[in-house]
């Protein structure tokens, strides 16, 4: 199995994506992890303030890649598209 995983670049930035794929297969596969669950309760009350006071933004359902990671991206898919053909 390839992977890679991209966390994202908002401030909040406690949730990835990771994408995979397996040689002899044709999918790939996107799946999205929020890992604010394995902060403490104190930890995301502290985070819940930040967002409320406008000092940190975060996405609900969507992944904010920076550009070098659009070129990782694009890179990853371009060797599971290379090694289709
Ligand atoms: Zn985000």
């Amino acid at each position: 199995m390839n992977i890679k995983t991209f966390r994202c670049s908002c401030i909040g930035g406690t949730h990835y994506i990771s994408i995979y794929y397996f040689k002899d297969e044709p999918e790939v596969y996107f799946e999205l992890i929020d890992d604010v669950c394995r902060f403490s309760f104190w930890k995301r009350l502290t985070e819940a303030f930040k967002i409320l006071f406008g000092r940190s933004e975060v996405c609900l359902d969507s992944i904010i890649f920076k550009p070098e990671q659009t070129q990782e991206l694009i890179q990853f898919l371009q060797e599971k598209h290379n090694g289709c053909d």
